[in-house]
């Protein structure tokens, strides 16, 4: 499938030295595991690297990074390579691949789980709802490292906090190779860095969090709306999504109705609106808030129904490999005149699996003051998604260019803000978008504990 290359750009001694240290855990281009090791859930961002190393532990972590140093050579961090970036693989350098640090502990009397630096959500889902957990993550297949050092919009996000809110202690090596502990009271600087300074200042080979006990069934309400609606619909959204219970995720989006069974046949393939929102506790007020969230205007379909948490994203999935560009940013409000723009300038969208979403957040997420932590954006009730997918490459150029005009567009009517974790295009404007008012001293952080600039394959902060 991919391209084979002797060392990619990378000198041989890089490679041997490597080898030398890893044997079968460092693949080269033409190595059985090598494709499956550098796949990308965004297929139009893969890249090709020299070597991988498959890391078990901070051990292998600290001993890559002695060789990588040693030579000066590029290098990259992969979790789940979720990110629509790409910047989990790096280009004729090295990947260390952290996905066999995919351990799960569950401690009950702490309601807490420590997970490997290359877990993904799905699999710590798994073992935390076995102990009536649930993690403050995602029922996906996304990586937990990406998602949790970019801030973490969780499914109990609104109740709890952020991943990053809910962190207790992380393992992390360094870039010249060190492996520390940090927490709010030990190395509390390059912790406070970690929760959503994205890859920047450290490499997380364990992560230990806070969970909310699971309920018994998690709830979902579930709306339709033809898209002359669509105005109405999303000023009925800015009102209610700030009053609802803080164990909900409310989110409406533009939609191409897809071609599924539970959806009336004359739908399949209409511009429609959609208001999805999770309940993840079962109580009466919880059902009565998601009720409310249900009962507007005429709607197509309106379903509010139990659910098992692991389903909760179902309707959204997508399995890996396909192509995406995504982009986002944060809002204080909706509002007539944003509506509007959104609605003119976003369709018609460029494929019938593109969406157009705005996220609810508030609650738990912006009850933290914006200098706590790295992740900055804590004023905002809002967060709009630009979620563009195909999975033909001739649409590349009409997608990604449909995807950067509305953007650009819509983009004033925001904080100015944008979610690190949401990006596809990453110049230096965007990137301080993303780290916001913390950039600079996510530069002080990254300047104490990342000396040498070593850690690049991330949406990267200058230190100088
Ligand atoms: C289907 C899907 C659903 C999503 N839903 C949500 C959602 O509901 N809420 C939300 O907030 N986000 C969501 N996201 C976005 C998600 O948070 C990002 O894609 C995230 O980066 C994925 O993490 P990953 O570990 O797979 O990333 P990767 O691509 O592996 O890594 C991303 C970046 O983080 C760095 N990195 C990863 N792990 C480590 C580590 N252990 N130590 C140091 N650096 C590391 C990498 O070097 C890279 O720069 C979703 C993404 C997808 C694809």
């Amino acid at each position: 499938m991919f391209e084979m290359a002797e060392s990619r750009g990378l000198p041989e001694a890089t490679v041997s030295d490597l080898e030398h240290t890893f044997a079968e855990r460092c693949l080269v281009p033409g190595d059985d595991a090598y494709d499956e090791s550098i796949s990308l859930w965004n297929s139009a961002a893969q890249r090709y690297p020299a070597v991988v190393v498959r890391c078990r532990n901070a051990t292998d972590v600290v001993d890559a990074l002695e060789v990588i140093n040693a030579h000066d050579a590029p290098f990259s961090v992969k979790c789940g390579g979720h990110m629509t970036t790409g910047h989990a693989v790096v280009d004729d350098g090295v990947v260390l691949d952290l996905s066999p640090m995919d351990a799960v502990e569950v401690d009950t009397d702490e309601a807490t789980v420590r997970v490997g630096g290359g877990a993904i959500w799905e699999d710590v889902n798994e073992v935390a709802l076995e102990h009536g957990l649930i993690p403050p993550g995602i029922p996906e297949t996304a990586g937990v490292g990406g998602f949790t050092l970019g801030g973490g919009m969780g499914v109990t996000g609104r109740l709890t906090g952020l991943a990053v809110d809910n962190l207790r202690t992380v393992e992390v090596v360094t870039a010249s190779g060190e492996v520390v502990t940090a927490s709010e009271s030990e190395n509390a600087d390059l912790f406070w860095g970690l929760r959503g300074g994205g890859g920047n200042v450290g490499i997380v080979t364990a992560f230990e969090f806070d969970c909310v006990e699971a309920p018994r069934e998690c709830l979902v309400a579930n709306v339709l709306y033809p898209i002359d609606d669509a105005a109405s619909y999303f000023a009925y959204f800015d009102e209610i999504a700030p009053t609802m219970h803080e164990a909900t995720f409310p989110t409406a989006s533009l939609i191409t109705v897809p071609p599924i069974p539970d959806l009336p046949e004359d739908l399949h393939g209409e511009l429609a609106v959609a208001g999805y929102a999770m309940g993840v506790v079962t109580d009466d007020a919880v059902e009565t808030s998601l009720e409310e969230f249900a009962d507007f205007g005429e709607p197509h379909v309106a379903m509010v129904y139990p659910a098992d948490y692991t389903e909760l994203y179902a309707p959204f999935h997508v399995p890996p490999g396909h192509r995406h560009h995504w982009e986002s940013f944060y809002l204080h409000e909706l509002g007539d005149d944003f509506i509007e723009a959104m609605l003119d300038e976003t369709l018609p969208m460029p494929t019938p699996e593109t969406a157009v979403s705005i996220y609810g957040l508030g609650g738990a997420i912006n009850d933290v003051d914006s200098g706590a932590t790295a992740y900055a954006h804590r004023d905002a009730p809002f967060a709009l998604h630009l979620v563009t997918h195909w999975t033909d490459e001739a649409d590349d150029d009409a997608c990604i260019d449909w995807t950067r005009t509305s953007h650009a567009a819509l983009r004033d009517f925001g904080t100015g803000g944008e979610y690190v974790n949401n990006q596809t295009d990453t110049d230096r404007e965007r990137i301080r978008a993303a780290y916001g008012e913390n950039y600079d001293r996510i530069a002080e952080v990254k300047a104490k504990w990342d000396p040498e600039n070593r850690l690049t394959s991330t949406q990267h902060v200058e230190t100088d």
